[in-house]
């Protein structure tokens, strides 16, 4: 057990693994699979894990490259890219090429391979707006299949792969279909149009909104290279409208989004800021300072002692609201 695994996972947690294959081709990744003893790990940019153990076995790191624009219409092209394409750089690559529909997903760290996993979202997009296909190697026998769109069950931060299929495909390569000029622009998060307009952008181009996304993300969210965190640890929790209600008769002031199934969405920050946790330190563990939905290291927590905390905040959001938040990040064990 002698790789260390601090430089795989922005939470940045000494953990050490018996060794770290890269994975840069499919063919690779199928000769590779019977050979390797199970289980082992998958990992793309290690932005979504929290490791509490060292890892007695194989991680095997996703780093297959390309992007092609695979086939162009009057109104739509055909994006691919490799799992390991790092997310933003393919964000670039869209906005560069002036195709329209993933610029307000710039900045979000990670690859192209997880992000159907749990279907990255932010400033009102989510990617099944604009997925089209995957293909990805079936573990047990090492087969290529092809996933559409309906059949990955997209859901809030969720897809088939985090249910029924979990841990049963590596995801290979990702298909993306989009816009051409004249593009749908996604403006009604109000971050965004306050940023425009404070630039005097009034016809904002796609590269417009990418740029006031990165702006408004490297203002608000703690970089990982400087503290150590895996975006928001939960998930904003789902509520139905009888306990919505006796919510919002004790606090007024509760923040909602009423979705189009009757249920109301909530700000897990919010919650965790309401039971006293924003910015709290606990050893070199802590919720950030300015977002509280964000846990953090400060230079040499553990795995378990980011995990007890989540589970501390947990019991006492769920004592308040009687809201039991699920976590978003994936815990390596
Ligand atoms: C500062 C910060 C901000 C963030 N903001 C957002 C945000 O706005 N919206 C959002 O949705 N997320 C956000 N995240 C979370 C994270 O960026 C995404 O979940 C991202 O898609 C994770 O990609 P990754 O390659 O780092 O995955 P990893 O952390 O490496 O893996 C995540 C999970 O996917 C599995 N996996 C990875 N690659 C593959 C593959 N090729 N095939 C099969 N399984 C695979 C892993 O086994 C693991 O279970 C943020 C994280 C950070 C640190």
């Amino acid at each position: 057990m002698n790789k260390s695994l601090r430089a795989f996972n922005t939470f940045g947690i000494e953990a050490f693994a018996d060794q770290v294959i890269e994975i840069n081709s499919v063919a690779q990744l199928q000769l590779i699979l019977p050979k390797i003893t199970k289980p082992f790990y998958i990992l793309g940019g290690g932005s979504n894990i929290l490791l509490l153990n060292n890892i007695k076995g194989t991680v095997l790191k996703i780093s297959i490259p390309g992007i092609k624009i695979e086939r162009t219409f009057k109104r739509a092209v055909y994006l691919s890219a490799g799992a390991g394409v790092n997310w933003h750089q393919l964000v670039l690559f869209a906005v560069e090429n002036d195709l329209g529909g993933l610029e307000n997903l710039s900045l979000i760290p990670g690859t192209v391979g997880a992000s159907p996993m749990q279907n990255i979202g932010a400033y009102g997009v989510e990617i099944k707006e604009v997925f089209h296909r995957l293909e990805a190697v079936e573990i047990a026998s090492g087969k290529l299949r092809v996933f559409r769109k309906k059949e990955l069950a997209f859901g809030y931060r969720n897809s088939i792969f985090k249910n029924k299929l979990k841990g049963k495909y590596i995801i290979t390569k990702v298909w993306f279909k989009l816009s051409k000029p004249p593009h749908p622009l996604r403006l009604s998060y109000g971050a965004i149009k306050t940023v425009l307009k404070d630039s005097g952008i009034d016809q904002p181009t796609i590269r417009d909104i990418s740029n006031a996304v990165i702006k408004i993300r490297s203002e608000k969210l703690p970089d990982p290279r400087e503290i150590g965190n895996a975006g928001s640890f939960f998930k904003n929790p789902v509520i139905d409208p009888k306990l919505f209600s006796s919510l919002h008769q004790q606090y007024p002031e509760l923040p909602h989004y009423p979705q189009s199934d009757g249920t109301i969405k909530l700000p897990a920050g919010w919650l965790i800021e309401q039971c006293g946790w924003k910015g709290k330190r606990v050893g070199d563990t802590g919720t950030h300072v300015n977002q509280a939905l964000v846990l953090v290291n400060y230079g040499q927590a553990k795995g378990r002692e980011i995990h007890a905390l989540a589970l501390k905040i947990r019991e006492s959001v769920r004592q308040k609201f009687k809201i039991s938040l699920e976590m978003e990040v994936n815990i390596w064990d």
